[in-house]
């Protein structure tokens, strides 16, 4: 069976093959997940198009940072301004996965995939969106938490957004191995305290718990005005626990999910105290 592929130039042209193939078209980014699902035989698409030359990669900073959708993770890596970011980058795959893989396909991954929506979330990004009919930006947030049904199929991800990064930040990740390997947990904090040392502002984003990353509020709120001391790190990582919704899969139990985002939250913020 063959395949049209389709390798636009620009934005521009991108929208214009969405708008005329639609829902038929498979979007690719590197190709990491697509390739292999189409080599596995789990897709038959007729019409692919590859995003890698529609001048969508880059890291640009003017007043904030914008990361192009088609950045591929080793890039991603060495932005040196969000260190979680370029940890959590560092850590997917293995050399080729990063070098092929980028930002935009990332957040599109189903979990427990997408681990760079957790730094993400920690630095409150937001993602620009294209379609024939316009352009919008929303918070990563509210992206992740949109239904998929909602989405439309002309939509394209263009960019991510990040406002300047404050504070000090951790990220872990657990796997069942060193590389290549899906998250069993992953969390990203970021805390800004005062000069005495007690939380103004606080992110604390899971992933691989849940049906999508998300935010753990009633934990971040648990910091405000607290300092990072042994109590206040055991009851937050008990919070984040109870906030998560972990799944069964064959990489770890929901039972153990759940656990260990209460060590995996106590070693981030533990971090921050060193
Ligand atoms: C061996 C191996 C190890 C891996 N390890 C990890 C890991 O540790 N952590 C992790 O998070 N992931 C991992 N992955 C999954 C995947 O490789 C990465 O998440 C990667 O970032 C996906 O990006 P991509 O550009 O290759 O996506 P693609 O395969 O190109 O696309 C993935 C999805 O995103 C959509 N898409 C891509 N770009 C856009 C865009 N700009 N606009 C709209 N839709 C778009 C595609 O239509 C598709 O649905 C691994 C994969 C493999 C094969």
């Amino acid at each position: 069976m063959s395949a049209d592929l389709f390798i636009p130039r620009s934005l521009d042209e991108a929208l214009r093959m969405v708008q005329t193939h639609g829902a038929g078209l498979l979007v690719m980014g590197g190709g990491t997940m697509m390739m292999a699902h189409i080599n596995e035989g789990i897709f038959f698409p007729q019409k692919v198009m590859s995003l890698a030359r529609a001048g969508l990669s880059g890291v640009y900073r003017n007043g904030h940072t914008q990361i192009g959708a088609t950045t591929n993770l080793a890039e991603v890596s060495r932005v040196s301004d969000y260190p979680i970011l370029a940890e959590a980058a560092y850590q997917i795959g293995g050399p080729a996965i990063r070098n092929m893989g980028t930002i935009g396909g990332n957040l599109y991954m189903p979990q427990p995939a997408g681990d760079l929506a957790v730094p993400l979330l920690a630095y409150d990004a937001h993602v620009e969106l294209a379609s024939p009919s316009g352009s919008r930006t929303i918070s990563l947030e509210d992206f992740l938490a949109e239904p998929r049904s909602h989405r439309g199929v002309h939509e394209l991800l263009v960019a991510v957004h990040l406002p300047t990064s404050s504070g000090h930040a951790a990220y872990l990740k657990l796997g069942r191995r060193e590389a290549n390997t899906p998250s069993v947990v992953a969390v990203g904090v970021r805390v800004v305290m005062d000069r005495q040392g007690q939380i103004s502002d606080a992110r604390i984003a899971l992933g691989a718990v849940g049906s999508f990353a998300f935010r753990a509020k009633n934990a971040e709120a648990a910091l405000i005005g607290q300092s990072l001391n042994t109590k206040s790190i055991a009851d937050v990582a008990q919070i984040a626990m109870e906030e998560s919704n972990p799944f069964t899969d064959a990489l770890a139990t929901a039972w153990y999910r759940r656990r260990m985002v209460g060590v995996f939250v106590k070693r981030t913020l533990e971090q921050l105290t060193k």
